[in-house]
């Protein structure tokens, strides 16, 4: 199997695309445990926001659940830590993006059971949304969808806005990754109790879990778990990529269409993942921290591939080996092909955002075309696209460096990078990463022009 294959069997539709699914090796396979690595690589920043602030010191013994590091402002999230042991050190450990970043490494001790100490039962039902707000801060919660938002920014949206919906989002529509299926059969009393926190703090009445129809055993889990709870419903909806996409499944389910550069809050929408909101079920009556997260571990590369409950910081390293992969010049992608980086260092830690991890050996992958064709205007990626962007346009002006007119004039920023456009190009123009590189230039030209300004 390469993703050369994967590329060339799918199939192209109204808005999205139909990709082989690549599920089969994980999908019925439950949630187990991975055990802890020797030595767990804790980064200061694994969310969208300001970088969490360390509050313990190097030999310091901590317990697990303990907070190691607090959030710095709203827009950021406190760390705590994965196992009961010893802080080695903080210092610099690779991150994801491929620089170094602030992290503390912590060695959990062999002998403990690993118990969680910290938390206590705390009484959701009689506390107001404010009180929510802190308690999902308190626990650390960031979208684990991939996003790494902080979840209890969601929940205190806009002044103005007006939310009468919360949508859940548990398509998990990238081939290869089972991680939110999985939660779904096997947490779904925790989706719905987190459901109804998000809804009891956003005074919303209604709240849809939209499922793809190629998850039906989730979808009847879900239901049996409701019972006769009719305020939160669960509708299967067509599988196809990228089904998951915040704007594509408002638009599906309740026929509402986000306006370009506008939020979901914009059209009475709030959005959260399915295992986010699992999460949030689980650790606010207990008041406890995010110490874990469910990991797929899968590909062609694997010899035990499954979903493992795994302790953040634990290095993909030891990920991979305890998944029966030895083979160093494998090539991984954290989370899935369509939309997942690939990672240089096997030293770089999981983190909140890190649904999945994809290994391919070398002859698996080959998804570089030989040869770059011409744009021959046949509007493929234009059908695709699901936010009705002109990708063929914005890619001949990122040929001609004309950056500023893709923002203004053509909607750069709306694109997420689903890789919809790429995928179906004929002529194998990479499109996503000429947006990724105008989306950067466009950052560092406002940059430069925000320092003009205060010269
Ligand atoms: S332009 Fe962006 S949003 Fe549209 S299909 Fe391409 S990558 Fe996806
Ligand atoms: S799919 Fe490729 S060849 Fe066709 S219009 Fe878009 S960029 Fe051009």
């Amino acid at each position: 199997m390469s993703l050369l294959n994967i590329f060339k069997s799918g199939k192209a539709l109204d808005r999205g695309v139909h990709v082989p699914e690549y599920k089969e090796q994980t999908a019925h396979l439950p949630i187990r445990r991975l055990p802890f690595a020797p030595m767990l690589v804790v980064p200061l920043s694994q969310h969208a926001g300001a970088p969490a602030v360390a509050v313990v010191r190097e030999g310091q013994e901590v317990v697990r659940g303990e907070p190691l590091a607090k959030e710095d402002g709203f827009m950021s999230v406190p760390m705590h830590s994965p196992a009961t042991g010893r802080i080695e050190k903080i210092g610099l450990a690779p991150s994801v993006r491929g620089e170094l970043a602030p992290a503390i490494y912590l060695k959990p001790y062999p002998s403990s059971s690993q118990e969680v100490l910290y938390g206590a039962p705390q009484d959701i039902q009689n506390m107001t949304p404010d009180q929510i707000v802190s308690a999902v801060q308190r626990t650390g919660a960031v979208g684990l969808g991939g996003a790494a938002f902080p979840t209890h920014v969601k929940m205190r949206p806009p002044k103005d806005a007006r939310l009468d919906t919360i949508v859940v989002n548990g398509c998990e529509c990238e081939p290869f990754l089972t991680t939110d299926p999985r939660v779904m059969l096997e947490q779904p009393a925790e989706v719905i109790q987190g459901t109804r926190i998000a809804m009891k703090c956003l005074s919303v009445p209604r709240a849809v879990i939209g499922v793809e129809n190629n998850k039906m055993d989730a979808v009847e889990a879900l239901r049996k778990a409701l019972g006769s709870e009719t305020a939160i419903t669960v509708e299967a909806i067509e599988a196809k990529y990228p089904q998951g996409a915040e704007k594509m499944l408002i638009k599906v389910l309740l026929n509402r269409e986000v306006p370009s550069g506008g939020l979901p809050s914009a059209v009475g929408v709030a959005v959260f993942n399915v295992a986010t909101l699992a999460q949030i079920g689980e650790l606010l009556p207990v008041h406890q921290g995010l110490i874990e997260r469910v990991v797929t571990i899968t590909g062609p590369a694997v010899s035990k591939p499954g979903n493992y409950l795994t302790a953040l910081g634990t290095p993909l390293r030891f990920a991979l080996q305890q998944a029966g992969c030895t083979d160093e010049t494998a090539s991984v992608i954290l989370g899935g092909p369509m939309m997942g980086p690939s990672i240089s260092s096997l030293d770089v830690p999981i983190t909140k955002g890190v649904t999945g991890i994809l290994v391919m050996g070398r002859a698996d992958f080959n998804h570089r075309p030989d040869r770059i064709y011409p744009c021959i205007r046949c509007a493929a990626c234009v059908d695709v696209c699901p936010l009705h962007l002109n990708p063929s346009r914005l890619g001949m002006l990122a040929r001609k460096h004309e950056y500023e007119t893709m923002e203004s004039q053509f909607h750069l920023m709306d694109c997420f990078e689903c890789g919809c456009c790429a995928y179906v190009c004929p002529s194998h123009i990479p499109l996503v990463q000429h947006f990724r590189v105008a989306k950067q230039m466009n950052r560092e030209r406002k940059a430069r022009e925000r320092e003009t300004a205060k010269a």
